[in-house]
């Protein structure tokens, strides 16, 4: 049986104080929801705080990203290592966000995969195709080429422990979801292109869909087969919204 995970990217949203309470409030609101694991990933800042409020609670925390580096002069980088000292336990990598804004390419994932392996983070590995490569039908080689750049070169062991989240890039922050149709579509699809490369360990990968999800669409998602949970943006800095997505398995 595959995981099943909603995972909330808070991006750079929240002040400390509203962090804490943000969490005390999905640790209360969670204690009904059995068999998802909830994980939580606030700004760097609020790491501390947040995994102290969480302590032995069964809400995780991740960053939302870490350095390629191990540690050195790299002013304004944060390197896995410290993510894991703050409490961490996963890292998103890969988020359209960075790849975008911040020039992030599969070079530097490959570096901070690895950081985040030999730093015992499990990375919340993010891939997904813009809207002209959807409307011009190339994200399956899109999505196959983040995947084949990058995961394809981890270990076996190492892609045991990866999560994956496709997050069309047309979807996020938009409003606009993919349709469980077209998610379950390219969720087997990057299940498939797991398995070409590491056989039946594809089968146990959690692959989480982001991209607007709410609590409005996110039933109709996760029913599908391929389609493991979520990666949340907006919608988790509401604890009500995010328990409520939770509790749509
Ligand atoms: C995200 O940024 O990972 C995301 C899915 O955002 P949103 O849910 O706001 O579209």
């Amino acid at each position: 049986m595959r995981k099943k995970i909603v995972a909330g990217n808070w991006k750079m949203n929240t002040s400390i104080s509203k962090g804490e309470q943000l969490v005390v409030e999905i640790v209360e609101k969670s204690k009904g929801i059995n068999g998802v694991l909830l994980i939580v990933a606030p700004p760097f800042t609020h790491l501390t705080k947040v995994a102290d409020k969480l302590g032995n609670t069964r809400v995780a925390l991740s960053a939302q990203n870490c350095a390629a580096e191990t540690s050195g002069a790299y002013t304004g980088e944060v390197a896995a290592s410290m993510i894991a000292d703050a409490g961490a336990k996963y890292c998103i990598l890969g988020h359209s966000e960075r790849r975008e804004y911040y020039g992030e390419t599969d070079e530097t994932l490959n570096k901070k995969l690895a950081q985040c392996f030999a730093n015992n983070l499990i990375p919340i590995f993010c891939v997904g195709e813009k809207l002209a490569e959807r409307e011009s039908n190339h994200h399956f080689e899109v999505v196959k080429a983040q995947l084949s750049n990058t995961v394809f070169n981890l270990s076996e062991d190492d892609f045991g422990k990866v999560i994956i989240a496709y997050e069309p890039v047309w979807a996020i922050g938009t409003g606009k979801t993919a349709t469980p149709d077209q998610a379950q579509e390219i969720h087997a699809f990057i299940r498939k292109t797991l398995a070409e490369k590491f056989g039946a360990k594809a089968s146990d990968t959690p692959i989480l869909y982001g991209g607007s999800c709410n609590p409005a669409n996110a039933k109709s998602l996760f029913a599908n087969e391929d389609v493991d949970g979520g990666l949340i943006g907006g919608a988790s800095l509401k604890a009500d919204d995010f328990i409520t997505i939770a509790a749509s398995f």
